[in-house]
């Protein structure tokens, strides 16, 4: 059986008729971009998240770069985030300006709160939490430390659309949150775009002229901006898919128990949930006891067809493009010791039980015979 990463063709498959209707109604109006889909899709998202304003830009990295100028981040501020992330949370930091400094995470794969008070410098403005793989952080802590020392807090939510800390969306934590609706993210477009979430007006009105030329009316330029839109077939699509947003998450977490009851027992440890959090499974990362094990079991479901990814192999800090930062091997070990022991399994909300149960029996019988 072969068994793809990620598989989006079945969503277009079950939801063809709609999907072909509502993009046919964009033509049929005639409005690209800043049209009323874009405009509802903002209000219907903040809604969903619990905030008070939605600013729809091009994409997660530009949500980020974005939030960063309307919270004032100018030249040589400090932003302290995590190495163990996608490129673009540090790109975005970096093109604002910004100077990236990275605390390491627990076992979480989060950024670990203890690691961050150390990091804190007079330069220091934001702590950027990444829920990465779909787990929120201890928002708790990283709230209270950037309370104490009067710093912003901004979310990298670009894989935890849905995801709950004590019955709060990720999101809602901070002064500014940031989604990605990348294709394959749990809610995806069908081709790039992204948002800004706060429950500021001022940090909204500065990311509305920051994504649109500065204009505050048309041609009228009051700041320095640029340009980046979410288009009106993508935001008409995803008002559509935020409505099965929730169920697509229930099934994600209904797999991930599939995959943890099946895996049971074995030397792979499964993501851990944090107390009161909902996991939303972006990405089921799972973590063997090192790396010649990890690279192992990976050519071997390879040869079953199986698709396993890592997610990443390289953190920020070790990357060519972020030398200059000067942040060498062995600074983050626990982010590093990931980076060599980690694998995500398959997961996806139309993959089937069948699909599951397959990857299950072959990792069972990797572990029999090696
Ligand atoms: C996907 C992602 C981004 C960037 O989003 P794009 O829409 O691809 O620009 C940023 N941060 C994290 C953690 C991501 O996973």
């Amino acid at each position: 059986m072969k068994i793809p990463f990620i598989d989006l063709s079945r969503q277009y498959r079950a939801y063809k008729e709609d999907f072909d209707k509502i993009t046919s109604e964009v033509f049929e109006k005639g409005s690209f971009v800043f049209g009323e889909n874009c405009s509802a899709f903002e209000h219907e998202f903040a809604e969903y998240i619990g905030t008070s304003h939605g600013v729809g830009v091009g994409s997660g990295t530009e949500a980020i770069h974005i939030a960063l100028l309307a919270c004032g981040i100018k030249s040589g501020d400090e932003v302290i985030t995590v190495s163990n992330t996608a490129v673009p949370t540090v790109s975005a930091i970096d093109f604002a300006g910004a100077t990236p400094v990275f605390a390491d995470i627990d076992d979480s794969f989060d950024i670990n709160p203890q690691l961050i008070e150390e990091k804190i410098t007079d330069k220091t403005k934001v702590i950027m939490p990444v829920h990465l793989f779909g787990n929120p952080c201890k928002m708790d802590m990283i709230c209270s430390i950037a309370e104490k020392h009067n710093l912003m807090v901004v979310e990298d939510c670009a894989q935890a659309h849905g995801a709950e800390l004590n019955g709060r969306k990720a999101g809602t934590f901070g002064q500014v949150s940031c989604f990605s609706f990348y294709p394959s993210k749990n809610l995806g477009a069908n081709g790039d775009g992204g948002m800004i979430l706060t429950s500021d007006a001022e940090i909204a009105r500065k990311a509305k002229l920051l994504r649109y030329y500065g204009f505050e009316d048309r041609y009228k330029s009051v700041m320095r901006g640029f340009n980046s839109r979410l288009d009106e077939i993508q935001a008409a699509l995803l008002r559509f898919k935020l409505k099965k947003l929730e169920s697509w998450i229930e099934r994600r977490n209904q797999i991930a128990q599939i995959y943890a009851e099946g895996l049971k027992g074995l030397p792979l440890k499964i993501p851990a949930v944090l107390p009161g959090g909902r996991h939303v499974y972006h990405l089921f990362v799972t973590q063997l006891e090192n790396q010649e094990k990890r690279d192992r079991l990976m050519r071997y479901l390879s040869e079953k067809e199986i698709t396993t990814l890592i997610h990443y192999p390289i953190p920020i800090h070790l990357q060519p493009a972020y030398d200059y930062l000067g942040c060498r091997e062995g600074s983050l070990p626990v982010t590093e010791n990931a980076a060599k022991t980690i694998v995500s399994l398959p997961l996806f909300p139309e993959m089937k039980n069948s699909e599951t149960d397959y990857v299950i029996e072959n990792i069972i019988s990797f572990f029999n015979y090696s």
